[in-house]
């Protein structure tokens, strides 16, 4: 049996208290819902700077016991709203946050308030409220220029954009608190995750979303660069694995800087996601074989490649994905051709 099924099988028999932040966004709203699912009591947290009161609607609907779910309205900026939110939880899944990498060379300080002051709020409230352990999402954009490929926790680079520096400042007070504080953290570096629910609107959207919406109304799409840039996409229930089990595993140095890579390994060119993206809607939308990528120039603060060294997380926390990139395209795709503009 796997970690996160044997870790499935305990939480079905025994009800703890979790808050989720971020949770009218994409990975925040599937987290909700997987604990849900598993019987758990949630709080969530969202202030809908980017996330949808839908994606909370969602989720709850779903939900055999929805009178689980507590779902605040607040402002992880503000420390009242993060106190009240932490009050008797036992785990925090922290993923509210600016995310983008031109967002936030376009607007430092909006990225620093939400993801280094609002960060520093919800970890000093998970300290003072005696939460066992406080989980949270980094990036592997922390990386920066590092030439290593694939990339290991240990190896980074300089940071490229506001948002890497954030990111790399989470980990920095993460650590700390865990010295001087004993506050056990687990920092997670999600590299390109994708999934149901994520946001295809707007000019930071992701790009599978963004693709998606494009393809199934039988547009072109746009590829920053010659398409040759690759990334390490990672379907979504991966993530929630990994949210569980380092939440609830025994790490070591109870957590004092221990940040892990959260990925599949693979490294899929922008140009062959187009391609998969484009047969996957083609087979539903013919107007979308016919549809183009067209090349501008390359974005300011992006890495060329980026690709995951998942060992640790196999080795401390029993990581077994259950999706891999094309499960998860698969699946991706399914859903959006059932919920798009619902
Ligand atoms: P998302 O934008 O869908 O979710 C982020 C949520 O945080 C949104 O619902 C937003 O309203 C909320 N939020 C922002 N500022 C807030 C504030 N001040 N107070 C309360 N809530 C606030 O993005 P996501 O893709 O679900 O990302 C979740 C986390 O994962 C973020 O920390 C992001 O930086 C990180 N991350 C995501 C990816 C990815 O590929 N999606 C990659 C690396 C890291």
């Amino acid at each position: 049996m796997s970690a996160f099924t044997d870790l499935e099988n305990t939480l079905s028999k025994d009800s703890r208290k979790w808050l989720v932040t971020g949770a009218a966004g994409f990975i925040g709203s599937s987290l909700v819902e997987h604990l849900l699912a598993l019987g758990q009591q949630v709080v969530g947290l969202d202030n809908f700077a980017t996330g949808h009161r839908a994606n909370v609607d969602s989720v709850r609907a779903a939900s055999a016991q929805p009178e689980r779910y507590t779902f605040i309205e607040g402002d992880i900026r503000n420390l009242g709203d993060c106190q009240r939110a932490v009050r008797g939880v036992r785990y925090v899944l922290h993923q509210a946050a600016l995310g983008s990498v031109p967002r936030s060379i376009e607007e430092p300080m909006a990225t620093h308030a939400a993801n280094v002051d609002g960060f520093l709020n919800m970890l000093t409230a998970s300290r003072d409220a005696g939460v066992e352990r406080f989980v949270y999402a980094s990036s592997s954009s922390v990386y920066g220029d590092h030439p290593a490929l694939p990339k290991v926790e240990q190896q980074i680079g300089r940071a490229l954009s506001p948002y890497a520096v954030s990111k790399r400042i989470n980990e920095l007070y993460a650590d700390v608190y865990a010295l001087s504080y004993q506050q056990e953290c687990v920092g997670l570096r999600y590299f390109n995750v994708f999934g149901p629910r994520q946001d295809p609107a707007g000019v930071y959207a992701a790009v599978i979303p963004k693709w998606l919406d494009l393809l199934f109304d039988g547009s072109d799409c746009t590829i920053f660069g010659d398409g040759e840039t690759s990334r390490d996409f990672c379907y979504v229930a991966n993530v929630v694995q990994v949210n569980l089990l380092a939440a609830t595993t025994q790490v070591p140095e109870k957590g004092a800087g221990i940040v892990y890579n959260v990925g599949c390994g693979g490294n899929t060119t922008l140009n062959q996601l187009f391609e998969r993206l484009r047969s996957a809607v083609g087979e539903r939308v013919p107007a979308a074989r016919s549809t183009q990528a067209i090349h501008q120039a390359e974005r300011a603060g992006d890495v060329r490649h980026s690709q995951a060294n998942v060992a640790a997380l196999v080795e401390h926390l029993g990581y077994l994905p259950s999706h891999d990139v094309k499960e998860g395209l698969a699946a991706t795709v399914a859903w959006f051709a059932a919920n798009r503009h619902s």
